[in-house]
């Protein structure tokens, strides 16, 4: 173990990874973690550093594929209760990174402040929806952000505020950063009509997402100007499939594992998409899923 005495009770060693994912497949990391507090992850980094391991931060795992091979260095999972701290005060809501943007929306829209209810319905955490700006068609979380902390690799915080954030579609630049925590400008709203608005969107997006199966993963976002349901038609590749896997016809964008799939057949499956989509309509599909 490379690990001090302080922190290696909270090391795992090849900790199978697929139980932490929604596509539930995929190989093991050959260091895992879940930190119990801020001085516990700084020293996770600081050491995986000094002993060059990658470090990878795990929010819900709702946005990612992790191939069989596994990672091979240290995954830290930020699911601890400390990890998801979320804290009001006036118009400023502040969550540490491992908070469910869900449950941040909630707190938020309870403690009469709006701004976040538009994201209802986007699954995972606050870190990993910051660091991909999260979003729907015209809203993000990324403009409702007033400063972000993030962790270095010897372990000291910085806190980012104004112009050193940037975010654009589904991406900023804090992607290869590890992101603590989050202070999010809100304003001050009648909760009551927040709270309507929030289970408006969170139906308008469930009706939009492949609920009924829990073993799913976005792979593919609309493209700028036409409808992803029309392009994928148009290719013959809406209800393509590829080893266990299969494009959602009814939720275009959303692939469903079944069975024993594998991340290969994923990769093959997003490949055959984008290559049938350009060649079909010379649009260039992206997908934002992460692969380990
Ligand atoms: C059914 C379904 C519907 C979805 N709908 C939407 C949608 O409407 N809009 C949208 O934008 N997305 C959507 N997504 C994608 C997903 O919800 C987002 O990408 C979400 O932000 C992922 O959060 P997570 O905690 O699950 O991230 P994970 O899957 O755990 O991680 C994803 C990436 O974020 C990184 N990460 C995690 N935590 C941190 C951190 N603290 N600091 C830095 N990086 C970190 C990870 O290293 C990884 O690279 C959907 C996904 C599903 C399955």
């Amino acid at each position: 173990m490379i690990f001090s005495e302080k922190l290696s009770h909270i090391v795992r060693q090849r900790e199978s990874l697929a139980a932490f994912t929604w596509l539930q497949l995929g190989g093991e990391a050959k260091y895992f973690a879940e930190p119990g507090n801020l001085t516990e992850l700084a020293g996770l980094i600081k050491e995986a550093s000094s002993a060059g391991l990658p470090i990878r931060l795990l929010g819900a795992g709702s946005n990612l594929l992790i191939r069989e091979e596994g990672v091979d260095g240290l995954v830290i999972h930020l699911s601890t209760a400390e990890m998801a701290l979320v804290s009001i005060a006036n118009d400023r809501l502040t969550a540490r990174a491992g908070a469910k943007l869900n449950h941040v929306i909630s707190a938020a829209v309870g403690a009469g402040l709006g701004g976040l209810e538009h994201l209802a319905g986007i699954p995972g955490s606050v870190g990993a929806a910051i660091a991909t700006n999260a979003g729907i068609t015209n809203d993000d979380i990324g403009s409702r952000v007033a400063s972000v902390t993030l962790i270095d690799r010897a372990g000291n915080l910085e806190k980012l505020s104004g112009n050193q954030l940037q975010f654009g579609f589904r991406r900023s630049n804090l992607q290869d950063n590890f992101i603590v925590e989050a202070e999010f400008k809100l304003r001050a709203g009648n909760s009551a009509e927040l709270t309507r608005r929030m289970q408006s969107n969170w139906i308008v997006r469930r009706a939009a997402q492949p609920v009924m199966n829990s073993r799913t993963a976005q792979a593919f976002i609309e493209p700028d100007g036409t409808r992803l349901a029309d392009v994928l038609e148009a290719a013959g590749v809406r209800d393509a499939r590829e080893g266990e896997f299969a494009m959602d016809w009814a939720h275009p964008g959303f692939v469903i594992a079944s069975g024993q799939a594998k991340s290969k057949d994923l990769i093959a499956l997003v490949t055959r998409v984008s290559r049938s989509v350009e060649a079909k309509s010379g649009i260039q599909l992206q997908s934002v899923l992460k692969i380990w």
